[in-house]
């Protein structure tokens, strides 16, 4: 038996606030009733801001993060098109291995863990064709295995200064609604988020954001697909109802997560997000300790990728930080296994549980072999805390 709290430090799924899980304690209901559109209609709406898109085609369906990402893909290209992808952690890798299964010609850019998507190399490339081949351009806004946060401004204007005209494919599942996303200035054609992430629920939701573009690009588009068709969803959706049994608990946990979003204010809510990340940024570096991001410009405010000395097993910190202290904390994907803890710093969370993420790291890198001076990494995230974030830094990616 473990007593008091048990902490999650992943980043998804992230800590479900306790007015949202009570909110999600209703009886089964009707998803046919005349009034279910009472519930989800709003819904759609005010999912709307979190993407910021005023006309863009909000759908909600049943399934995760990675499930959307099969509908963007599959309503909106024909098989066999070319789409311009890179590849940087566990995330992207993914997202190339499913277009490859679901039959695209996959034009792939290997750059290191550790850093952001190939700007220049997306912007040489679409530049060198001529005859729009290019069918889509990829980009893993937030890669979660890494703990880096890429420009997706920066390859809206690559598109835009060779008059490219593919659509621009965003994962943003551990981005939107924490980090600063924009989805009509860059003009993104397909936004994809999961639930539990951001949003402060459960997984079983994948939402998405569609352009006007994409949509009409999804009326032609040949690629196979039966439960996740734009238009059957779209069609239900007018009226508040889905083509199939929508998962109504997680509905009413939207509704109030979505309130709190916007009780806070989503610039608010990006800027916290800012703030609790340094601070756990300030104490690794106290540490010394590396993150995976190459570079401060890269730096994610949902999740630090953390390198543990070279004699060090990551393994094992996560392991005694589990069992002895009752504390998740996220583990190295594929090639960074073993090399690499996360510590996820989204959602539902605050200064306190941040210290605690970083007190507890401590005790674990100290007994997995580590040196590490207990309260070094605390005492640098309280001294951020306590004075020096008062004054706001300047968010990265402000509109231009
Ligand atoms: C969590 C995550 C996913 C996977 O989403 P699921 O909801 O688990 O399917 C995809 N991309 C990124 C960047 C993520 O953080």
């Amino acid at each position: 038996m473990r007593t008091g709290q048990t902490h999650l430090f992943i980043p998804g799924p992230t800590n479900v606030p306790e007015a949202v899980r009570q909110a999600m304690n209703v009886p089964m209901q009707d998803m046919r009733a005349p009034d279910f559109g009472d519930l989800t209609l709003g819904l759609f709406e005010d999912l709307k801001p979190i993407f910021r898109t005023q006309t863009g085609q909000v759908m909600m369906f049943p399934g995760s993060g990675t499930g959307a990402w099969e509908a963007a893909m599959t309503n909106t290209l024909n098989p066999g098109d070319k789409v311009l992808m890179s590849r940087f952690g566990q995330f992207s890798t993914l997202w190339v291995q499913m277009a490859e299964r679901l039959g695209l010609a996959v034009e792939v850019i290997d750059v290191p863990w550790g850093a952001g998507v190939p700007v220049k190399e997306y912007a040489r490339r679409l530049g060198a064709d001529k005859n729009d081949e290019i069918k889509a351009v990829f980009v893993t806004h937030n890669e979660t295995a890494t703990g880096v946060t890429s420009d997706v401004a920066a390859v809206r204007r690559a598109l835009d200064e060779c008059f490219h005209d593919a659509l621009l494919f965003v994962d943003g599942v551990s981005s939107i609604g924490s980090i600063d996303f924009r989805m009509d200035d860059w003009r993104v054609d397909l936004a994809v988020t999961g639930s539990q992430k951001g949003l402060m629920l459960p997984a079983g939701l994948g939402i998405l954001a569609v352009s006007e573009k994409a949509m009409e690009a999804s009326k032609t588009a040949t690629m196979r697909r039966a439960y996740f068709e734009f238009a059957d969803m779209v069609k239900m959706n007018a009226d508040g109802y889905f083509p199939y049994t929508p998962p109504t608990q997680l509905f009413h946990g939207l509704r109030k997560s979505l309130d709190r979003i916007h009780t806070e204010g989503l610039d608010n809510v990006v800027a916290r997000h800012n703030r609790l990340a340094e601070g756990v940024r300030r104490g690794v570096a106290a540490w010394g300790l590396d993150l995976v991001a190459e570079h401060h410009t890269l730096y994610s405010d949902t999740v630090s990728a953390i390198r543990v000395p070279r004699d060090i097993d990551a393994r094992d910190v996560l392991c005694i930080a589990y069992e002895d202290f009752g504390a998740s904390f996220g583990s190295g994907l594929g090639r960074l296994a073993g090399k690499v803890f996360r510590i996820g710093h989204l959602g539902d969370l605050n200064e306190g549980m941040c210290l605690t993420a970083l007190s507890i790291a401590e005790m674990s890198l100290a007994r997995a072999g580590a040196n590490i001076c207990f309260g070094s990494g605390v005492a640098a995230a309280q001294s951020w805390y306590a004075y020096e974030a008062v004054e706001q830094p300047k968010l990265r990616f402000a509109a231009e």
